[in-house]
């Protein structure tokens, strides 16, 4: 019988709905017993009479452990893969679970408290353009002098808090270069069952205050001025480079760089009309645009080139030669790995990669 103070929900799912236990194979398990003992959870029995592990409340086992495989001597014990638990992490609503319970054990859990008033901002909404169902662009300025993000390195992010609600502070890159006004661009993409995104695309409107902690983060243009750059960006990993190339082709026009920008849909693409600009006005800058799906009437930009796919594929299918490149490259972790790969096969050294994952 699984023991009701192991086998209980996980993040509030049904402990029995998550398929997390081990396996031992008889013809490896050599029967030392290790596994048995060091389970502290009583997953197995031990079969005297044939000298083996036996895994007996499977809905014991702690979803992700896997310490009894890590002693087993002879590799006998496997789980299924990690990503059972991933996938399921990524769920809004476990997502969420876990947000709550920090907050709800905050006194038994927390190291620091929350950033305090004089290290937080508040920032008021002063344009929303939805560009898409799933993407807008939001232009947020001080509501005091005291709160200017006028000084930043472009590259960084902000945390920003739901209005009125408890719930951690969300990340999001600033999409803009510093201005003295201290006006930010910030780009959101839904998140379907999201927290802060439900709210700034059903109930954000113009004059709203949001408070923000920032801005952080390393990513940052770390190259010298002649050195030739590539920027591989997914989604809205394309705000902090947006950033970084705002300032960069301003101080430095002549800069050869070639940006490679990937989206789901057409539609998701912003600021086309900025691209289009720098490639008419800076003599050595370059755009790959690649989407999965193309709507209906989309065309690229004069000057602007464009695939339908991903922005990785479209990297790897050019013949153009990358090795002495600075690589920057940002967006969700997977397409981050996608695009590593491909500047693996491209010959880019690491030491010359820089990298901006959303996670994910
Ligand atoms: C440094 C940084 C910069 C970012 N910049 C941007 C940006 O410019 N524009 C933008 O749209 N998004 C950006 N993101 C991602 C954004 O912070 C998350 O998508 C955010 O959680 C959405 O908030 P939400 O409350 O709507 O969703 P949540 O209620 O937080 O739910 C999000 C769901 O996605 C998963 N999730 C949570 N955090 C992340 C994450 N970081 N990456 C992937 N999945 C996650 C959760 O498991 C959950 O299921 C950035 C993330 C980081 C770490
Ligand atoms: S993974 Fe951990 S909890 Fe599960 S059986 Fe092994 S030691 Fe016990
Ligand atoms: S630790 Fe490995 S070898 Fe030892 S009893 Fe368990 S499964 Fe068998």
């Amino acid at each position: 019988m699984p023991d009701p103070k192991f086998a209980k929900p996980w993040h509030g799912i049904p402990r029995e709905e998550i398929h997390w236990n081990p396996t031992i194979n008889e013809a490896v398990c050599i029967g030392c017993g290790t596994c048995v003992t060091g389970c502290g959870r009583l997953v197995y029995r031990f079969d005297f009479q044939r000298m083996k592990a036996v895994v007996y409340d499977p809905l014991n086992c702690l979803i992700a452990c896997k310490t009894c495989a890590n002693t087993c001597p002879t590799n006998a014990i496997s789980f299924p893969p990690l990503e059972t638990v991933w996938s399921r992490l990524a769920d809004p609503p476990v997502h969420h679970h876990v947000e709550d319970e920090l907050l709800s054990r905050k006194d038994q859990l927390m190291l620091n408290d929350f950033p305090p008033e004089e290290d937080r901002k508040h920032l008021v909404v002063r344009e929303i353009r939805k560009i898409s169902p799933r993407n807008m662009v939001v232009f947020l300025r001080p509501a005091n002098d005291g709160d200017c993000t006028c000084d930043f390195i472009p590259g960084q992010y902000m945390w920003l808090f739901v209005p009125g609600k408890p719930w951690l502070p969300r990340a999001y890159s600033i999409a803009s270069a510093p201005k003295p006004d201290g006006t930010l661009e910030l780009v959101f993409r839904r998140v379907e069952g999201g927290r802060f995104t439900t709210w700034a695309f059903e109930q954000m409107k113009e004059g709203d205050e949001i408070t923000a902690v920032g801005p952080m983060g390393e990513f940052s243009l770390k190259s010298p001025k002649d050195k030739p750059l590539l920027f591989v960006a997914r989604g809205t990993g394309f705000a902090p480079i947006k950033a970084i190339l705002e300032k960069d082709l301003e101080e430095n026009p002549e800069r050869d760089a070639i940006l490679y920008w990937g989206v789901t849909d057409t539609d998701d693409f912003f600021d086309l009309d900025l691209l289009e600009q720098w490639v008419r006005t800076k003599p050595n800058f370059r755009v790959v645009l690649a989407a999965r799906n193309v709507s209906p009437g989309f065309t690229p930009p004069e000057g602007i080139d464009f695939q339908q796919g991903t922005c990785y594929g479209a990297l790897e299918k050019s013949d153009l030669d990358i090795r002495d490149r600075d690589a920057y490259v940002a967006g969700p972790g997977k397409t981050v790995k996608n695009i590593l790969a491909v500047l693996d096969k491209k010959g880019v050294p690491k030491e010359r990669r820089f990298i901006d994952s959303y996670g994910g």
